[in-house]
């Protein structure tokens, strides 16, 4: 305020020094943030191999030693000012910037708080130059001879800001930080080679990598790869690639789930939420799939500069991203190739196929439920066509109900065979009354009868409670069937959800119903076995009911599992190919409702590897 006495002036500029340690507080919070930001900087000058050595979990040593572009002896002085930067020059630049650093704040306020030193020569061959800082001020600036690159030692982080060191956990917990960094950085930056050492202890070694799948195997062994689908896809201008884990190997605790937007990592709860809705109806409950997802969106739609740290981003349409990554899981999920291949020793076949960068065999704008049915269908083999029979699936009380539209009457109600790579029309054989195996295109699926069919069931269900709700068939001679209290209680309350699925009951007295009409999802289907066994998986739970979202979910989820077809079914010909046909014109035939494949494939490849062909 002009005509304040001076004596009241109370507001002052701060000196640098204390400025950049306060920046320090945000952007230099632990070792883990210096190795952080000096590593990014290596990133953003090219390097190709970055070298990290702490020594006290960091608090006492931090190197970062690069073979990047270097600087020359100006540009280095200038680098330790505050806002010296050589990546953005207008405030404009800051959309779709592309460099980690942008905010020409890290140097500066790391060499705040610590026994600083800076070496750097550029590639150019111009003479090298060592600079020494310690709390913020320079000591000394020479020339030295060194190969271009960077190397920038850290020493005695917050020695001089003793509130802060206090803060610093056991060396052992700054080291585990300083490597989820380390590896967040390497996950993202494939091109480049990484090595960590703790007092001279190797942690981390890892080569360039050609793909996010490599990276993943020499991290954390082939093994794990194994169990990773790849997946590259575009859904409304939001590109999503990486990799997410089979439902059948997901597991409680331990999932690792990584996200990535345009190569930079970021936290954002709503996109794991869809991805976790993505694999809702294909992992049990309480499991955590992992992913690494590598999401693009173009300039502008995303704003990196939202957190001191840059962990969080803001995107102009989140719920856009959250679609596009839900949608881009749940068709991963449901291709066939998404099938686990067989035996522990193909992990590395089955990183061949899914992991080894190439797209999915299947995009998702060729799914099943979408693709074309081949023309030449019903050649295969099907010299003598099979007499039309009663449907597999159909109630047998068809004449009074409506058709089905997805019934097989005759040619045009079969759902299409869709999978791109099954064979047309192919062959089925079953295995001990429990495994259908179908010949494809490119080898064998062995498909899980049981599992499949509840697969069908389910989707077929959850479509009836969206639509007209599903026929049942009269029974002749009425159930009575006598429950315990709370059974019947739950059958009560659940009675219109029941009927819906096919199950007319009646409360008859205090603990008796009878059951008046029952689906008819089979011709092998026992009503009461699974009416008994359904009432009592609602009324007490089961990890597969307790994962459902609401009534609907839980009474399709029950009925599937207890009303699909048994292992140990003997099935025709035609019932078995109906059985397939089916699943593949499910949104997601690659699992079963607790989350175990339905489908397992060998492929011709994998069979010539086996018989020393290849
Ligand atoms: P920012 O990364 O936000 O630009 P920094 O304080 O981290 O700010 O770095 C300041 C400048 O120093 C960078 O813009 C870059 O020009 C230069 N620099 C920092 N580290 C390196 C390095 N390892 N190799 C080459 N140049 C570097
Ligand atoms: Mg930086």
């Amino acid at each position: 305020m002009s005509g304040a006495p001076e004596s009241g002036r109370r507001v002052r500029i701060l000196p640098d020094r204390v400025a950049n340690q306060i920046a320090a507080g945000e952007v230099v919070e632990r070792p883990a943030s210096v190795v952080k930001e000096l590593v990014e900087n290596s990133l953003d000058a090219g390097a190709r191999s970055v070298r990290v050595e702490l020594r006290n979990g960091g608090k006492t040593f931090i190197r970062v030693a690069d073979d990047g572009e270097g600087m020359g002896r100006p540009d280095a002085l200038l680098a330790l000012d505050r806002h010296a930067t050589s990546k953005i020059r207008t405030a404009e630049d800051l959309e779709g910037v592309v460099s980690f650093g942008f905010r020409g704040e890290a140097l500066p306020s790391i060499a705040a708080v610590s026994r600083f030193e800076l070496e750097t020569a550029p590639l150019d061959g111009g003479p090298a130059t060592r600079i020494r800082v310690t709390g913020g001020k320079i000591v000394s600036s020479e020339e030295i001879a060194r190969r271009p690159g960077t190397t920038v030692t850290v020493r005695s982080l917050f020695q001089n800001v003793p509130a802060r060191a206090k803060f610093l956990r056991a060396a052992g917990a700054e080291t585990r930080a300083v490597s989820e960094a380390v590896l967040l950085l390497a996950l993202s930056n494939l091109r480049a080679a990484f090595h960590l050492d703790s007092n001279g202890r190797e942690l981390l070694s890892l080569p360039p990598a050609d793909t996010p799948a490599d990276r993943v195997a020499d991290i954390w062994g082939p093994e794990d790869a194994g169990q990773m689908l790849g997946l590259d896809t575009e859904v409304d201008g939001v590109r999503v690639g990486g990799l997410i884990q089979r439902p059948d190997a997901a597991r409680a605790a331990g999932g690792r789930r990584y996200l990535f937007i345009n190569g930079r990592p970021f936290r954002d709860r709503q996109v794991v939420r869809a991805v976790d809705e993505a694999y809702r109806t294909t992992v049990a409950p309480g499991l955590r799939p992992g992913f690494l997802l590598y999401l693009r969106v173009g300039g502008g739609q995303v704003d990196v500069n939202v957190h001191p740290a840059k962990a969080e981003v803001r995107f102009s349409d989140p719920s856009r991203v959250q679609r596009a990554v839900e949608e881009a899981v749940r068709s991963r999920l449901g291709a066939v190739s998404s099938a686990p291949g067989l035996g522990a020793e193909t992990a590395a076949a089955a990183t061949d196929t899914a992991l080894a960068g190439r797209p999915p065999r299947m995009r998702p704008g060729s799914a099943p439920r979408v693709a074309e049915r081949s023309s030449g269908d019903g050649g295969t083999g099907s010299d003598t066509p099979e007499p039309p029979q009663l449907g597999f699936f159909v109630s047998r009380a068809r004449d009074e109900a409506p058709a089905d539209p997805r019934a097989p009457a005759g040619e045009e109600g079969v759902p299409p065979l869709g999978a791109a790579n099954l064979a047309v029309r192919p062959h089925a054989w079953q295995l001990h009354d429990s495994y259908i195996l179908v010949s494809t295109r490119d080898g064998l699926l062995i498909v899980d009868q049981h599992s499949a069919h509840e697969r069908v069931l389910f989707e077929e269900i959850m479509e009836k409670f969206r639509g007209s709700g599903a026929e049942s068939q009269r029974l002749l001679f009425p159930l009575t069937l006598r429950l315990s209290p709370a059974e019947f209680a739950a059958v009560e309350e659940l009675a219109g959800l029941l009927r819906a699925v096919g199950f007319e009951v009646e409360a008859f007295g205090d603990r008796t119903v009878i059951i008046h009409a029952a689906p008819n999802p089979h011709p092998y289907f026992d009503a009461e076995a699974c009416f008994r066994d359904m009432v009592a998986e609602l009324t007490h739970g089961s990890d597969l009911v307790n994962s459902a979202r609401n009534q609907h979910e839980r009474i399709a989820k029950s009925m599937a599992c207890k009303g699909a077809i048994k292992a140990g079914q003997p099935l025709s010909r035609s019932e078995m190919e109906e059985l397939v046909d089916r699943l593949f014109a499910t949104e997601l035939p690659g699992h079963d409702v607790h989350g175990r494949p339905t489908i397992l494939r060998l492929t011709m490849e994998e069979l010539a590897r086996r018989f020393g062909r290849s």
